[in-house]
């Protein structure tokens, strides 16, 4: 996984031309990192988090804030915490630890490119795709606006939605193949806490397919009974 560095560009052409259909999941089998128990599970780990902040409040939007604007700035902020935090654990994301972009229930992200060709790349390249794709849009000031009078484009929700898939799954992705390392350097906390942030804004705005959230419904709910 990147660093929190500048990220080179995916492809050489505009990325968001890319459609959701384009990043698709794929079931190619089972991965023998799925075997294993989902230690996530445990009690002792998934009641702990570094904040007991109503979450609830915090994601709602707050009175009088412009909907688009509270968009935009949450999704600035979670992709600053979540490339911070993946950066922590890129040591153990290569592409002989994880030759695929997997996730929970055996999925396969597989990045499509703007010429619809479906690439087949390590969960570290996957996770660089990602990251440059979101770092172009957030820097696009045609996309997200910081300047007075700008206003949002047509489109802006549906690439909010965009963001919120691919920095789902890169918890996703931790979750499922590094959480022991996320256990050995003490960050569990802090990967509940960004997680239930994650789920409960994309479920307070609609940013989620259900379907994708799936493979992880039971962590969300037994995180949700610890609020
Ligand atoms: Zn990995």
């Amino acid at each position: 996984m990147g660093g929190c560095h500048s990220y080179p560009s995916a492809t050489k052409t505009d990325s968001k031309t890319l459609q959701p259909s384009d990043i698709s999941n794929e079931k190619l089998g089972t991965n023998n990192n799925n075997l294993e128990e989902r230690p996530y599970l445990q009690q002792q780990y998934v009641c702990q988090r570094v904040t007991h902040t109503d979450m609830f409040a915090l994601t709602a939007l707050p009175p009088g804030v412009d909907k688009a604007e509270w968009l935009a700035s949450n999704t600035v902020a979670f992709f600053k915490h979540i490339n911070l935090f993946s950066s922590a654990l890129s040591e153990f994301c290569t592409p002989s630890t994880c030759p695929t972009a997997c996730g929970p229930g055996n999925m396969v992200y597989v990045w499509t490119d703007d010429h619809g060709r479906k690439l087949k790349c390590s969960a570290p390249l996957y996770f660089d795709y990602a990251m440059s794709y979101i770092q172009d849009l957030l820097t696009d000031e045609a996309v997200f606006p910081t300047k007075a009078g700008s206003v949002f484009p047509t489109g802006f929700f549906f690439l909010v939605q965009k963001v919120f898939l691919l920095l789902f799954r890169t918890l996703a992705h931790i979750y499922w193949c590094h959480y022991r390392e996320t256990l050995a350097l003490g960050l569990h906390p802090h990967l509940n806490t960004l997680f239930i942030h994650l789920t409960l804004f994309s479920r307070q705005h609609a940013l989620l397919d259900p379907e994708e959230t799936a493979p992880l419904r039971d962590l969300i709910l037994a995180l949700g009974q610890q609020l």
